[in-house]
């Protein structure tokens, strides 16, 4: 069934897209536990390396489960082809260096989840690939990095954790007018509520762990463009470092998919109602979510997301010490630094998920002693509420 037949509204293609049957009609998506795949004939083997037959190969190459991932999150982003990841930062990593050769440079926002600011910062450089790390709320800092040699733009938009929102049309026609390319990082905004390709990114990667998973069970990634990048660009790099993602995992992802829009629909629901409960108390100095009218960039919110988040950054009065004794206090909202997931998940960045930057670049970020990060799941929004509740009663 080709998710190309319809014009599917998203609930459609997150159920339909992609589907693979085989002989037996199975009404759930198969699982293609295989590594390889056998030939009628020697000739068959032939006409298939040549290209001439359509048809698996090796599985680090392609899956029949892997491809029906792949297939649904295309007609889910609007994009003419996608690679799955074992991983988001598999994803990202892959995106990044097939973009970019020894001597050319990357402009990306400072604001970005850690191991890509280490992938930017850190092992780029190792290659001969320079990195500019800028304020992305700010076009006009976008515009003064950019040199000569500028050919990829990276940002990540809401930003990990104070969720910051970078104007993407605007990168992108920047990079536009000097032939660059620009990558978007989209696992904030998930591929229901931001559609960076539709805003003029060339490539969208995603951390499928977080909500395209959204239970807690396996690791992924997909990065997402027009056809011509992905042959020309990712797909020897693919085939032959082998970032591919297990057949057991995209057939989990699969089925997350199906009820993607239900859980981040109630999940931004709920994180919508307590933002505004906790942006109301007094021992919260700030209260940062996309969606409400104080957040710092609200007109860019407005412009290219059409929900919410599912996450909410909070600043607590008394710093480190206070942040510390809500998270302690909440007894439904777990302590954990993953995202996007079913259960409701609290972390302090400073210490875990931001700690191996400086103080001065933690502060750049707006990250503070007492800021949290919120990421709000499927539970009654009663019940976290009346949690949120007694923890900052106990807290104080
Ligand atoms: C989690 C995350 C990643 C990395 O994904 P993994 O699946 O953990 O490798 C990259 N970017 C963002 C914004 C993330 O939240």
């Amino acid at each position: 069934m080709s998710s190309k037949k319809r014009n599917w509204k998203p609930q459609t293609a997150l159920v339909h897209g992609g589907t693979l049957r085989s002989g037996f009609g199975e009404t759930s998506e198969a699982m293609y536990l295989t590594q390889g795949y056998v030939y009628q004939t020697a000739q068959a083997a032939e006409a298939r390396f040549k290209g001439e037959e359509p048809g698996f190969i090796y599985s680090r190459y392609a899956n029949p489960t892997v491809d029906m991932f792949e297939k649904r999150m295309c007609a889910l982003e609007g994009a003419e082809d996608a690679r799955a990841t074992a991983s988001g930062m598999a994803a990202v990593t892959a995106a990044l260096l097939c973009s970019v050769k020894a001597g050319d440079h990357i402009v990306a926002a400072r604001a970005l989840f850690g191991s890509c600011r280490w992938v930017i910062e850190t092992l780029a450089p190792r290659y001969g690939i320079e990195a500019t790390l800028v304020d992305g709320t700010d076009i006009a800092n976008w515009e003064k990095a950019v040199r000569p040699n500028t050919k990829l733009f990276f940002l990540e938009s809401p930003t990990n954790p104070t969720l910051e929102v970078v104007d993407i049309a605007a990168v992108a026609s920047l990079a536009n007018s000097i032939g660059a390319r620009l990558v978007v990082d989209n696992v904030f905004a998930t591929p229901l509520q931001q559609k960076p390709l539709q805003l003029g990114a060339h490539i969208v990667v995603y951390s499928a762990t977080k909500h395209i998973d959204g239970q807690g069970r396996c690791l992924g990634g997909v990065i997402l463009s027009d056809k011509k990048w992905i042959d020309e660009n990712l797909h020897d790099y693919f085939r032959h470092t082998g970032p591919s993602l297990s057949p057991f995992n995209a057939w989990t992802l699969l089925k997350g998919l199906e009820t993607l829009p239900l859980r981040v629909r109630q999940q931004t629901e709920s994180a919508g109602k307590i933002a505004d409960f906790l942006a109301e108390q007094p021992q919260i100095a700030r209260v940062i979510y996309p969606g409400r009218a104080d957040h710092p960039q609200a007109e860019i919110v407005k412009k290219q997301m059409s929900g919410g988040s599912t996450l909410i950054c909070l600043d607590v009065k008394g710093g480190k010490q206070a942040a510390f004794a809500l998270q302690n206090a909440l007894e439904i909202v777990l302590i954990s630094n993953n995202l996007g997931d079913a259960k409701s998940l609290i972390t302090h960045p400073a210490t875990t998920t931001h700690k191996n930057l400086s103080d001065e670049a933690r502060a750049e970020l707006g990250i503070g002693p007492g800021t949290l990060r919120l990421s709000v799941g499927l539970e009654d929004t009663g019940d976290l509420l009346e949690d949120i509740a007694q923890a900052l009663k106990a807290a104080k």
